[in-house]
């Protein structure tokens, strides 16, 4: 008899598993809570286009995505970015983003991008990481991005461009950002490079040549299209609107089940098969907040600085043509009268949009809700309402091009707001994650998905596909 497998959650991490599963013989169940495959890979229209809501691109420093597009078809819907790259905003200066960095650390403290926005002095004091030992950092577990930015390059680097880009790109504080976890080998590099510049250089290296991130043709939702399309032509059952509140329900109904949900869905689930390493992780008070169905919310702690709504505005405007700040920007904290984090050119950085969309026609997007927001204080972020948020759109648009009339040129506009999609890895959650490994590693348990393998493409997906090979291999 074939081995029936439930996957629970179809995010990216549950369908990339079902799919290796049904290919490998399993009779696959895939239970979805939503109306639609995709999770945080999913769609909105603005001008008739239809565009990517959520994730838009994937790292191309792992080989699984395109491993796994190739597999499906999708290779020669493969796009880079335009190369004009991403800018900064600071309280002071807007530039363009130094071109060789890691989370905003500089390969070369002294280069002329660099220096532009740190200042000389600053740059000085950071280039003085060549020269420091390294041998305090050795054997230490839970190092954050923080403090090691602190520590080898001083506070100006950590302020104008790791926080920046932290928070704007995930979601996360340096202070509190697991630096083994946001960037894997960098503390490795440094060791064996004997400073923090050599060890960005040496896993900038590394990397395949070409743009850091890709997309596909139409967007990223392809990729969910055709999974979902593959899955179903090999015989899986794909289930919408199911939300499953029971684990040892679906365990005596099937002979394995991966969990491919957010990280609070997963420890509730989990609470009966793995308790010891489920607490470790649930460390908050359970709050009133209830699914629609009615099931328990979440614990407060895990809902406290995460999500972000997305506000995208279709703008009427030739001006933006010639792409006056690249690929969008980054802003970093303190900047007057701007409330976004994050503002994403999406028609300069997909030259596919733009022609979608039409001459003179562009679309930005705007994310809020920066990890350091104290609730209650009027931060904008999830929890603000469309009004205030198009209000604040339309004026930080406008701000951040510098370009006061865009406020009054646009065209349509859509709100969206993410919840749990982008888990943050705080010091010590890999080491959290592996007593969860160790606990489940005899069961009939897998977890699978971005609070466990890290947020993003590139680590989600082999993750997944490491998880479904261990479960044809038993
Ligand atoms: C706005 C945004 C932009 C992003 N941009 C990028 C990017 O450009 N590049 C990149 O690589 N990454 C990006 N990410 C991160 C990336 O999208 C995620 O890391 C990845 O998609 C997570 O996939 P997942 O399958 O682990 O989780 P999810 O996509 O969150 O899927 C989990 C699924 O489980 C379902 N579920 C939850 N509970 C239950 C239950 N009890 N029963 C059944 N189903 C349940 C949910 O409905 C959901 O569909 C972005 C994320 C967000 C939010």
């Amino acid at each position: 008899m074939r081995r029936r497998v439930a996957v629970v959650g179809g995010g990216i991490a549950g369908l990339v598993a079902a799919w290796d599963l049904v290919r490998g013989g399993c009779a696959v169940t895939l239970l979805e809570a939503g109306p639609r495959p995709g999770g945080a890979i999913g769609t909105h229209r603005l001008g008739g286009v239809e565009v990517d809501a959520g994730a838009e691109s994937f790292a191309t420093r792992s080989a699984a995505v395109p491993r796994l597009i190739g597999e499906l078809g999708l290779q020669d819907s493969v796009i880079a970015p335009h190369p004009s790259g991403a800018w900064l905003q600071l309280p002071d200066l807007a530039a363009p983003l130094p071109a060789t960095g890691i989370l905003g650390i500089p390969a070369d403290p002294l280069a002329a991008d660099v220096v532009r926005i740190i200042g000389a002095e600053a740059a000085a004091r950071a280039a003085a990481d060549r020269e420091m030992p390294v041998d305090a950092w050795r054997g230490r577990e839970d190092i954050t991005v923080g403090e090691l930015v602190l520590d080898r390059m001083g506070p100006a680097v950590l302020e104008k461009l790791v926080t920046p880009i932290v928070s704007g790109v995930h979601s996360a504080r340096p202070e509190q950002l697991d630096a083994g976890n946001a960037a894997p080998g960098l503390v490795e590099a440094m060791l064996r490079e004997g400073s923090l510049a050599g060890a960005v250089a040496s896993v900038k290296a590394q990397a395949p040549a070409g743009a850091a991130v890709n997309s596909l043709h139409g967007g990223l939702s392809t990729l969910i299209r055709a999974l979902d399309e593959a899955l179903r032509a090999q015989g899986a059952e794909i289930r919408l609107g199911e939300r499953v509140t029971d684990l040892p329900a679906l365990l005596s109904a099937h002979d394995h089940v991966v969990l491919a949900v957010d990280a609070p869905a997963a420890l509730r689930l989990l609470e009966p098969v793995a308790p010891q390493a489920s607490a470790q992780h649930d460390t908050g008070q359970h709050d009133t907040g209830q699914h629609d169905d009615g099931t328990p919310g979440e614990p407060a702690a895990s809902r406290a600085g995460r999500g972000v709504a997305l506000v995208s505005l279709l703008l009427d405007a030739p001006e933006l043509d010639a792409r006056p700040r690249g690929t969008g920007m980054l802003v970093a904290p303190g900047v007057d009268g701007v409330g976004a984090k994050a503002m994403t050119h999406v028609s300069s950085k997909w030259p596919w949009v733009a022609e979608a969309l039409g001459p003179g026609r562009h679309l930005v997007r705007l994310s809020y809700g920066r990890v350091t927001d104290v609730p209650g204080t009027g931060a904008l972020g999830l929890e603000s309402t469309d009004e205030l948020l198009l209000a604040a759109a339309r004026a930080d648009v406008a701000a951040l091009f510098e370009l006061p009339r865009l406020r009054e040129q646009v065209l349509e506009a859509d709100v969206v707001r993410w919840e749990k999609a982008l888990p943050q890895a705080s010091a010590g959650h890999a080491r959290r994650i592996r007593g969860l490994r160790e606990e489940l590693a005899d069961s009939a348990v897998s977890v699978v998905g971005s609070w466990f393998a890290g947020t993003g493409l590139a680590r989600v997906v082999p993750d997944a596909r490491r998880a479904a090979a261990e479960i044809l291999a038993t």
